[in-house]
């Protein structure tokens, strides 16, 4: 099955397109399972103005938006369905610096998944780089979005394999970003590549039992390479990896 797990619309302040134009693309390209994932803060915070207030109202006003996010890629999940699978999901920001971090208070357990980000900035990150106390306190299922997962391990102090068996026990997967577009400047995650080139790595995570995603992270439909989807969907699955969704 052919999934896009990582996409962002207008909901989050870098991306530009309306969740149609968004599921759309996926439909043109191919996709058969698309999440939608837009920036907690993006969707959180609606609006700039209250982004970069310190107002204690901004509580009152997460619930709302979250709800509103969830409701309107609802509406789109039923608008595609037998078209397109859609998921309806968040990226949770975890940075303590430069961005309002997810409240406490915040309730996402409702969410059909969710993508973490920044576990390996350790200390500078929420999560104070423990994946799996901060993925249980989300209260969905949850994957880690373009990390390199063999340096946290490393960093955390345990071996590859217990630490990929410990997901695969909480039903967290682990996403391989295959972004290539002009937001992120035609870069590409070191990590990606390694791991499509180690075969060593690719054992453990067999082994393991943990689950990878794919995502393209598309932030502009003009840029969205599904083929690129296609191509290492194909290759997770040839390497007797299970998907996310299968
Ligand atoms: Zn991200
Ligand atoms: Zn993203």
């Amino acid at each position: 099955m052919i999934q896009d797990l990582h996409s962002h619309t207008y909901y989050s302040f870098c991306g530009a397109d309306t969740p149609e134009e968004v599921v759309e693309a996926a439909i043109n390209g191919g996709i058969e399972l698309l999440g939608i994932t837009d920036h907690h803060y993006g969707i959180g915070d609606g609006r700039t103005d209250v982004y970069l207030s310190t107002s204690q109202e901004i509580g009152n006003d997460y619930e709302r938006t979250l709800r509103r996010y969830f409701d309107h890629i609802s509406l789109i999940k039923e608008k595609y369905e037998g078209k397109i699978k859609i998921l309806r999901g968040i990226e949770i920001g975890t940075l303590k610096q430069g961005r309002v971090p997810l409240p406490e208070s915040a309730d996402i357990s409702f969410f059909d998944y969710c993508l973490i980000e920044h576990v390996d900035h350790m200390e500078k990150s929420i999560t104070g780089g423990d994946l799996f106390a901060f993925a249980e306190r989300l209260g969905c299922p949850a994957g880690v979005a373009h990390t390199d997962l063999f340096k946290v391990a490393k960093n955390v102090g345990e071996e590859p394999l217990r630490y990929f068996t410990k997901m695969a026990e909480r039903g967290i997967f682990w996403e391989m970003n295959v972004n290539l577009d002009t937001i992120h400047g035609g870069h590409q995650h070191p990590y990606m590549l390694e791991f499509f080139d180690n075969e060593e790595q690719q054992e453990i995570i067999r082994r393991s039992g943990v689950r990878l995603s794919v995502g393209f992270d598309g932030h502009r439909v003009y840029d969205y390479k599904p083929e690129r989807i296609a191509a290492y969907c194909k290759k997770i699955s040839e390497m007797g990896i299970k998907l996310a969704y299968e």
